[in-house]
């Protein structure tokens, strides 16, 4: 068929609403998202019609797919695309998968404040207008050991704020080894050009001395500027300027020194086994004017860019106007300050924290998961097979239900690493555990993409013939959902033809 004519073939919107099948889909569906679901369909077969494939259909023949796929597409349609899904990467802090999933407090505290008014800006003894950072300053004064705390919206937020408010038509000195993208978007030449601070690159990319900062100092200097490099590490033959070599220089020339350390902790993780970091507070007590952390990186809390230390440079950028545009939003708030009160006490933080809670469990912990996730398929398959048994003429019964399928699903334990994510500690793995699943009539890729397409989606990770699910980052309240996943998919796929 020519392409004008296959495209002809094609059936119009105004045709298809004038059919009873689709005016009944009108009636219990909002008109919007059922012309939104028509829509996508018929792009997706003009796509079709210029292809191979598609050119020779006819326009009874379009018109019968689109009514087979209209029902899930408007299902589709009217769902809220974020959701939940189960995270079996044991990648702790998963810049794709959300980050930091919150302490119970923290929802607590968001729920409460979402659902009413609240003091976010008013001080209830005096009557009078507030500030929204007095619900979390103090917190933060102790925690970091600061003489002066800031609070934004992110940690690229808070980089922006220092560089824009301390360094916006001057210069900034930083060394080559240190010049990193972080998460996509965050790349300290562009955050630099963006602030109006003019980048000063000093040393190579893998030694950089103090003499080559001293060397770029001059009258347009602002700053001195440590980024942490998060994600990745060099090696070999390297050399940096410490935290400290730079606070000895900037304190004999008059230059302050920011440190973007991204990450950080909060405890010395030496303590369970996982090489440290060292805190915020180790890192401030070194002398820098300023430090800049992510506060879901930090606390595993959420969304928020914390910045500590010197007063005298800190009361300038809670004036500027940016603070106003960068600042946090009451629910983060409500959240931060609820996560806070956790760290008074490091022994309830590291148990009602669940970021860290997760970092520090036993692998012996995580390995009584995976086992326990491995008997709850072995369990639900029991149960089918006991119910064919048991009651084949049972109404809605459909023989080896469960069973078809998952009778070639093949599980064992495996030791595997988990890792802390969010930059903090790319070197860092944690000994872990993992079910390796695999299926003998359907590929580990096909397993794994209807896995992602579930309800709730679970994501883990293909390697070698077999899908990898980490336990470290599943809870043990999901555990019941992800066997029903598993024995779902691999019913489903067996089901579709695969065999
Ligand atoms: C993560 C990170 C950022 C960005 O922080 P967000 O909170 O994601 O905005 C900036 N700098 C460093 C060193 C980081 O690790």
């Amino acid at each position: 068929m020519p392409a004008p004519d296959r495209f002809r073939q094609i059936p119009s919107v105004t045709s298809l609403l004038a059919r009873d099948d689709i005016r009944s889909l009108l009636a219990h569906h909002p008109r919007a998202v059922v012309l939104g679901a028509i829509r996508r369909l018929l792009d997706g077969y003009r796509g079709e019609a210029s292809g191979e494939e598609g050119s020779g259909r006819t326009r009874e023949e379009w018109t019968s797919r689109l009514i087979a796929a209209l029902p899930a597409e408007v299902s589709a349609g009217e769902e809220i695309s974020l959701r939940r899904v189960i995270n079996a990467t044991g990648i702790v802090v998963h810049t794709n998968l959300g980050r930091a999933p919150l302490p119970e407090e923290a929802i607590q505290a968001i729920s409460e404040t979402a659902s009413g008014y609240s003091n976010l800006e008013f001080d209830l003894a005096g009557g009078t207008r507030s500030r929204r950072l007095v619900h979390v300053e103090q917190m933060l004064l102790a925690l970091t050991g600061a003489e002066s705390v800031h609070v934004v919206n992110n940690n690229a937020a808070a980089v922006f704020l220092c560089l824009t408010g301390l360094a916006r038509g001057r210069e900034v000195i930083v060394s080559r080894g240190e010049l990193v993208e972080i998460g996509g978007s965050f790349r300290i030449p562009e955050i630099m050009a963006a602030s109006g601070a003019t980048l000063v690159e000093v040393g190579t990319t893998n030694r950089t001395r103090v003499a080559d900062y001293e060397r770029a100092i001059g009258p347009a200097t602002a700053l001195l500027l440590k980024v942490h490099p998060s994600n990745f590490r060099i090696t070999g033959f390297t050399e940096e300027a410490t935290i400290s070599d730079l606070v000895a220089l900037g304190g004999r020339l008059g230059v302050p020194v920011m440190e973007d350390l991204g990450s950080g902790a909060v405890f010395d993780f030496g303590q369970a086994g996982i090489p440290g970091t060292p805190t915020i507070k180790q890192v401030l007590a070194q002398g820098p004017g300023i430090v800049t952390v992510s506060g879901d990186k930090l606390l595993g809390g959420p969304q928020a860019g914390i910045i500590a230390g010197r007063k005298s440079l800190l009361e300038p950028l809670k004036k500027h106007p940016l603070s106003r545009a960068l600042r946090i939003d009451k629910l983060c708030l409500a959240a931060l300050a609820a996560t806070l009160r956790l760290y008074a006490d490091e022994r309830r933080a590291a148990a009602r924290v669940p970021v860290l809670a997760m970092m520090v469990e036993g692998e012996g912990v995580v390995r009584a998961r995976a086992r326990g996730l491995i008997a709850r398929v072995r369990r639900k398959q029991a149960l089918a097979a006991r119910r064919d048994t048991a009651s084949p003429e049972a109404p809605n019964h459909v023989p080896g239900d469960v069973l078809a399928g998952a009778e070639g699903l093949t599980m064992h334990v495996e030791r595997s690493f988990s890792s802390p994510g969010g930059g903090s500690m790319p070197e860092v793995e944690i000994p872990s555990a993992c079910v390796a699943v695999s299926h003998t009539r359907v590929r580990a890729e096909e397993l794994d993409a209807r896995l992602r397409k579930g309800n709730p989606p679970v994501v883990g990770r293909v390697a070698r013939g077999r899908i990898l699910l980490d336990m470290r980052t599943v809870r043990n309240e999901e555990l019941g959902e992800l066997a029903g996943a598993l024995l779902a998919a691999s019913r489903e796929l067996c089901h579709s033809g695969n065999d």
